[in-house]
C-alpha cells in the first residue's frame, strides 16, 4: 500500500485521550465471563434469572434452527417473521396498550420513539438523569431540550410552561438505572395533561419487576394504555432475552413503522430472541409472585449493606446501588470482589450524571438468602476503608 510520512499518526490523540481516561481512573476493560462458573452474579440485569431458563433459551434455540440465526433484513423487507407480530401483540396485552413494535435493542427504541415524537417546532422536557439512549434520542431530534431537576414535577412544569412550542414531549425513566429509585409518574402525567404534552417512560427496569405479576411501572401507577403515554421496554433484562419496544396507541406504533429511522433502517430483532422474550412472558405470565421475589432480595441486600454501615440507595425495584469514595476505589472494589467470586458493577462518571461512583448491584429472583449473606460479607471485606464512614 502507498504510505504518506506520518499517515501512522493520524491515531495519536486516541492514546493522550486514554492517558486523561487513566489519569482520572476511567479506563474500562471488558471481562469475558465464562459460560459455567461459580461467581455469584450480581452485575446483570437478568433480573428474574430467565436468561439460561430451559423455556427461554430452549425457544431460542428451536426458533434459530427454524428461522435462521439472523433475521435477514430489516423489520419492513424480510425481518418480520410471526414471531415478531406474536411477540408484539403479547407485549401489548401483558403490558396493557393498544400496540408495541419491537426493535432490535432498547436502545435503538429509544431512539426511535424520541425523534420520531418529537422534532421540528416540538419542545422536549427530561429528567435530567435518563438514561444514555433517550439522551442521544434527544440529541438527534434536534429540538428545544430542557433537561431539569431530578425526579420533580414542578421542574417539568415550569419548563413546559416556559417554552413556545405546537408540541411537546415529558421523557423520563420509570426506574433510574444507577439508583433504581422511581419516577412520580402520576404527578408527571398530571402536569403533561395540564400542558398537553405527550409523556414518554422508559420502563426498561420496571417490565418484570414492577406492577401486578411483572407488567411494569405504568400498570402499577394505573397509567397503562391511556392515549397520551408511550412507554418503552427492553427485552433483555427481565425478560432475559435482547431487544426493545415501544407500546402505546395504535397510531403512535403506526407512526413508528413509517417513521423511525432505528427502526426502518436497522436490521430486525433475530427470531432467536423474539421466541426467547416470548417465552419468558410466557413464564411471567404462570409465576406472578417472580417479581415480588426481587423485591424481597433488593431489601435485603440493601438492609444488611446499610447495616454494615454502606450508604446504599433505597430500592424501589431490582437495583441497589452502594457509594463509593472515589472511582479509583470503587473500580478496585469491584475487582477484589471479582477476585472473590461476586461480581458486581461499578458505576463511574460518565455513566454517573452525579458524578458519584458506586457499585451497582441487581438482586435477581432466583438469588437465595444465603448468596445474598456472601455477597454482603464479600462486598464488606472488600470495601475501601472510607467506604463505610
Ligand atoms: N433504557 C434503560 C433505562 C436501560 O438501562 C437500558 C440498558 N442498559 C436501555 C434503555 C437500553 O436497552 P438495551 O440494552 O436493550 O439496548
Amino acid at each position: 500500500m502507498q504510505g504518506v510520512d506520518g499517515h501512522e499518526r493520524v491515531f495519536d490523540w486516541l492514546d493522550t485521550e486514554a492517558e486523561k481516561r487513566a489519569k482520572a481512573g476511567l479506563t474500562r476493560k471488558l471481562r469475558p465471563r465464562a459460560a459455567a462458573s461459580d461467581e455469584l452474579d450480581l452485575a446483570g440485569n437478568d433480573y428474574l434469572g430467565l436468561a439460561r431458563d430451559k423455556r427461554v433459551a430452549g425457544a431460542a434455540a428451536a426458533a434459530a434452527l427454524r428461522w435462521g440465526a439472523g433475521s435477514t433484513g430489516s423489520r419492513l423487507v424480510t425481518g418480520s417473521t410471526e414471531l415478531h407480530t406474536e411477540l408484539e401483540h403479547e407485549l401489548a396485552r401483558f403490558c396493557g396498550f393498544q400496540a408495541a413494535l419491537v426493535f432490535s435493542s432498547g436502545f435503538t427504541a429509544n431512539l426511535g420513539a424520541v425523534t420520531t415524537l418529537s422534532g421540528g417546532e416540538s419542545a422536549i422536557v427530561t429528567d435530567k438523569y435518563i438514561h444514555a439512549s433517550l439522551i442521544e434520542g434527544c440529541r438527534l431530534a434536534r429540538t428545544d431540550v430542557a433537561a431539569v431537576a431530578h425526579a420533580d414535577p414542578d421542574a417539568v412544569k415550569h419548563a413546559l410552561s416556559t417554552r413556545r412550542k405546537d408540541r411537546a414531549l415529558v421523557v423520563t425513566d420509570s426506574v433510574f438505572s444507577v439508583d433504581g429509585d422511581l419516577a412520580p409518574l402520576n404527578q408527571l402525567s398530571q402536569v403533561c395533561r395540564e400542558h398537553n404534552a405527550a409523556l414518554l417512560v422508559d420502563d426498561a427496569h420496571g417490565l418484570g419487576v414492577l406492577g401486578e405479576g411483572g407488567r411494569g411501572a405504568l400498570n402499577a401507577a394505573g397509567l397503562a394504555g391511556e392515549p397520551d403515554i408511550v412507554a418503552t421496554v427492553t427485552l433483555s433484562k427481565s425478560l432475559g432475552a435482547q431487544g426493545g419496544a415501544v407500546l402505546g396507541p395504535r397510531r403512535v406504533i403506526k407512526h413508528l413503522v413509517e417513521t423511525a429511522r432505528s427502526f426502518i433502517f436497522d436490521t430486525g430483532l433475530a427470531p432467536a430472541a423474539a421466541a426467547a422474550a416470548l417465552a419468558a412472558l410466557g413464564v411471567l405470565k404462570s409465576e406472578p409472585d417472580l417479581p415480588q421475589k426481587v423485591l424481597n432480595n433488593s431489601t435485603r441486600l440493601a438492609d444488611h449493606l446499610r447495616g454494615n454501615g454502606f450508604r446504599v440507595s433505597e430500592p424501589q425495584a431490582a437495583v441497589v446501588s452502594v457509594q463509593a469514595p472515589t472511582p479509583e476505589d470503587a473500580v478496585e472494589w469491584a475487582a477484589r470482589c471479582a477476585e472473590q467470586g461476586v461480581r458486581v458493577g461499578c458505576f463511574r462518571p460518565p455513566s454517573v450524571p452525579d458524578g458519584i461512583s458506586r457499585l451497582r448491584l441487581t438482586a435477581r429472583a432466583d438469588l437465595t438468602d444465603g448468596d445474598i449473606d456472601t455477597a454482603v460479607k464479600v462486598i464488606s471485606e472488600c470495601a475501601p476503608p472510607s467506604a463505610t464512614s
